[in-house]
């Protein structure tokens, strides 16, 4: 069973309305993942096994993304998660990191913080960022992360 990304479960993923994936933004974009209200530095915690295949420091206003494929890619399981809107950033890109470790903290920006959680199918391949492709303006394997969010126990 994989985990929860922050170590005390919160919703505000489902009880923010503008935390909720498919929440709009600015008129054409949609939010492509479900924020997780947590303080300035909480740890977050990679939610399974996996491998990083992403790790930016140009996330918004300057804070950082990682991501991580977790399973392996002829699992039903598979999918990548990206983790945003973090910083001190604690994995290197090509690393294997075992579910539960902290790979970043949530980042400072203007307003709320959040853990931005986005999920991938991984049925496509290329850049997760994909501006002319509204509403996520995101590659089109976007899932929804609130069912699997809602099933996954916090870090023991
Ligand atoms: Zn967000």
């Amino acid at each position: 069973m994989r985990i929860f990304p922050l170590k005390i479960k919160v919703d505000s993923y489902k009880t923010n309305w503008s935390c909720r994936f498919g929440a709009p933004r600015a008129p054409g974009r949609k939010h492509g993942g479900c924020d997780l209200a947590a303080a300035v530095g909480t740890p977050v915690y990679a939610v399974d096994d996996g491998e990083v295949v992403e790790v930016s420091s140009k996330f918004k206003y300057d804070t950082s993304v990682v991501s991580i494929e977790h399973g392996d890619i002829y699992d039903d399981d598979y999918c990548i998660v990206r983790y945003g809107e973090v910083d001190t950033v604690m994995v290197s890109l090509g690393a294997k990191v075992k579910k539960g470790d902290m790979i970043a903290k949530v980042g400072k920006q203007p307003g709320g913080t959040q853990l931005h959680l986005e999920m991938y199918s991984g049925a496509e391949i290329g850049p997760f960022l994909q501006e002319n492709n509204a509403p996520y303006k995101r590659r089109n394997d976007i899932m929804d992360p609130t069912p699997f969010l809602d099933a996954w126990p916090p870090k023991t």
